[in-house]
């Protein structure tokens, strides 16, 4: 009987071949070491830069230290092994007809020079670029890049210079060339029509509206361009790749969900019984702002839905985000469910739970408010327990102890999440999963991120950016103070002790806790809580102002203390780490002293700023840094000085970043998926392959008509991008 025919083609990836079927072993041993195992590996390995053959220099005209490029004769060849016994020098001397160099090539033993032997015969004319150096009085090249030069052939001279030469990440063992060698050996062996194009769409109009080359095509151009414009559009249609991948595959849970009908929420719909939150709006001691009442309106028609809200709501500090959580969570009370709020610390659930209650008694609103953290007597924690399980309707405000297993609450409809980026998604999912109907969800940033990262980041969420400040806010005076000038110093007690005396609190942040026995780096010590707190206890401009202190390695009901004391006024001096960054709410403090300023990132810093000027009382932020500053630190102070609002800074601090520090991938296995993709240089691609996802999965939810887009989602899955919210 005939065996039913197996379709090799149909599965067939040209990019899954080991390279070892493709070079020698010697060859893929050496490829192995750059973390090149498949055919797709070795395309993926992009060329670090690319090198131009210059302008023609005469020999007779170098100086050290220049880059050059010389058309030149080789007239001699010699192997010399060097004196010590280890490695071997080939020393190459060429002409260009008026003067004579050396050029030198280095390496371990003499056969990893047997390429450079073959070629570089007497006789023979090359292209040569490199470095001059000198080296016991004369000039010459070392390791030069070289290409053979059909003699006397101007065309061809002229075509070379113009092609950029890949340069790769090379090591002492493999180096550049060889491994340009090797992937053009590579190249030529793949059939081109075989790889799967992610971007090939069935009526080929994503690569045509946004001008990409297939993915073959910016392989090619990859590795061999022909001019910079070549890797030029590689480069941009491989970034276009790894975006439309990433986007998708944040999208396509969603999407498939939504339609396999799986996740259904329960609509949460204004009117049933008692009118919580159009009492609650009624009995708030001010206006909503136009921003929180048009980010109500788009959460509650979400909330409406049996599809669960999926929502990121950015806005910048002070700007009100409680509230419209509370709104939020009341819609779930109104209708009969629970509803939690999840805070990254002790401290936030705390204020959280207390700024709640205070609205609700402003309002005189009486919910049922559970707090759920770790350090809870044991008493507590049962009575809490007890009441979610219960599944009345009500409010729980919690850290990561409501993640925990044995916490039950049976009606939970709405989870807000603050200060998401302190949350992994799965963590955050762990309260949604296995729910029917599903949690809608709204998660909230301390301050706001960029629209590109929020897309890259939270792209399976919708976004809601709300740009107004409650009116009457007077922007936080900034200003810096050089911590080695005795008079400002002074100057600035005396400040803080005016702004007590006026009613005020004052804030003074550093970045450590104790002092080290011995400094990481010379110089000065960086602030600590602990030395601080002592110096200002001593300050006689304060003298019979008490101090308080909180950090992180403090208890947390000891920290919860020295907040309470600091907002009662009490201990109006709070010496504290970055433990007041999020969420801390004394509409009292009128100032914020930032000793040791350069340390902190562009957002923490901001944010910080945010903990004063939250009532009609000005207020001032005084950063305090050594005079001198690096370049990067002297940027992220003075654009700190300059803006006040939280969007705009969230730009400037994108620019500012080193790629690198931009994203963190949390990875399943493998390596990152980011490598042609810049999230500082690539918003406009990330928001277009964002609209190209959603059109794609909305015509093609399971991808089966983009196969090769499906494959590159399921080789991308499991990574997890991450914000780095510091610097
Ligand atoms: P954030 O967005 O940083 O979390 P909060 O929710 O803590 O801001 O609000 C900051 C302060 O502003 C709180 O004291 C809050 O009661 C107050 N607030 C919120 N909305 C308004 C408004 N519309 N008008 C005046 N004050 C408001
Ligand atoms: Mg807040």
């Amino acid at each position: 009987m005939k065996q039913p025919l197996e379709t090799p083609a149909a599965n067939f990836d040209p990019l899954a071949v080991p390279v070892k079927l493709r070079v020698t072993p010697a060859a893929a041993r050496h490829l192995a070491s750059l973390g090149i195992e498949t055919v797709g590996d070795a395309l993926n390995y992009a060329p670090r830069r690319y090198y131009h053959w210059g302008k023609l220099t005469a020999l007779s005209q170098l100086n050290e230290g220049e880059e050059i490029t010389v058309l030149a004769q080789v007239i001699s060849a010699r192997l010399v092994h060097n004196r010590s016994g280890k490695g071997v020098r080939f020393l190459v001397g060429i002409t260009d007809g008026s003067s004579e160099l050396t050029v030198t090539f280095f390496a371990r033993n003499e056969y990893a020079l047997t390429h450079h032997q073959r070629l570089l015969q007497p006789g023979e004319t090359f292209l040569f670029a490199g470095k001059v150096s000198e080296y016991q009085g004369n000039l010459q090249l070392v390791q030069p890049s070289f290409e053979e030069i059909e003699a006397d052939s101007e065309q061809s001279v002229e075509r070379r210079r113009g092609r950029p030469i890949p340069i790769y990440r090379a090591k002492a063992s493999v180096p550049s060339w060889k491994i340009a060698g090797l992937i053009d050996q590579i190249m030529a062996t793949v059939n081109w029509e075989q790889v799967p194009d992610p971007l090939a769409d069935p009526d080929g109009g994503l690569g045509q509206r946004h001008s990409l080359l297939s993915l073959s095509r910016a392989y090619q151009l990859l590795h061999q361009p022909e001019d910079d414009t070549d890797w030029q559009n590689a480069r941009r249609t491989l970034a276009w790749v790894e975006a439309l991948t990433l986007q998708t595959s944040l999208l396509q849970p969603r999407v498939q969900a939504d339609l396999a009908g799986t996740h259904r929420s329960r609509p949460l719909v204004p009117g049933q019984g008692e009118e919580l939150v159009e009492r609650l709006i009624r009995g708030l001691p001010f206006q909503l702002t136009g921003g929180q009442l048009e980010a109500w309106q788009q959460i509650s028609s979400d909330l409406e839905g049996t599809s669960p809200m999926q929502r990121l709501l950015q806005a910048d500090v002070g700007a009100g985000k409680t509230v419209v959580a509370l709104l939020v969570m009341l819609r779930a009370v109104e209708n009969g469910q629970q509803a939690a709020l999840l805070a990254p610390t002790e401290v936030l659930a705390t204020q959280h739970l207390a700024s709640i209650q205070r609205l609700l008694d402003l309002s005189q609103v009486e919910v049922p408010l559970h707090l759920l953290t770790g350090s809870q007597p044991a008493s507590a924690r049962e009575n809490t327990l007890m009441h979610l399980a219960g599944g009345e309707p009500s409010l729980v405000v919690g850290t990561h102890a409501l993640i925990q297993d044995g916490v039950e609450i049976p009606n939970l409809s709405v989870l807000v999440v603050d200060e998401q980026h302190r949350f992994g998604v799965s963590q955050r999912e762990h309260l949604r999963q296995g729910r029917d109907p599903r949690p809608h969800l709204l998660v909230m940033t301390a301050t706001p991120i960029p629209r590109t990262i929020a897309l890259t980041v939270f792209g399976d969420l919708d976004v809601t950016a709300m740009r107004e400040l409650p009116a009457g806010r007077t922007p936080v005076q900034t200003h810096r103070v050089p911590q080695e000038n005795p008079v400002w110093m002074a100057r600035l007690w005396q400040r803080a002790r005016e702004e007590i005396a006026a009613g005020g609190r004052v804030y003074v942040v550093v970045p450590r806790i104790a002092d080290e026995a011995e400094p990481a780096a010379p110089g000065v010590p960086l602030p600590s809580v602990d030395a601080v707190a002592a110096q200002l206890r001593a300050e006689p401009a304060l003298a019979g102002i008490e101090v308080g202190i909180a950090h992180g390695q403090a208890k947390p009901e000891e920290n919860a203390r020295a907040l309470e004391r600091f907002a009662r006024g009490e201990a109006p001096i709070l010496v504290a780490t970055t433990v007041v960054e999020v969420g801390v709410d004394v509409p009292e403090a009128t100032m914020m002293v930032i000793w040791g300023a350069q340390q902190f990132g562009l957002s923490q810093l901001h944010q910080l700023r945010g903990r004063v000027g939250r009532s009609d009382r000005p207020s001032v932020c005084m950063l305090v840094h050594p005079v001198a500053l690096n370049e990067l630190a002297e940027a992220r102070l003075q654009a700190l000085v300059e803006h006040s609002d939280g969007f705009a800074l969230a730009e400037v601090d994108l620019r500012l970043r080193q790629e690198g520090d931009v994203l963190g991938v949390v990875q399943s296995g493998g390596r990152s998926s980011l490598r042609f993709l810049s999230v500082r240089r690539d918003g406009a691609i990330i928001a277009a392959a964002r609209t190209e996802a959603e059109r794609i999965l909305a015509e093609d939810p399971q991808l089966e008509q983009h196969s090769g887009l499906a494959r590159e989602v399921d080789r991308v899955r499991g990574d997890q991008v991450r914000w780095l919210a510091s610097s």
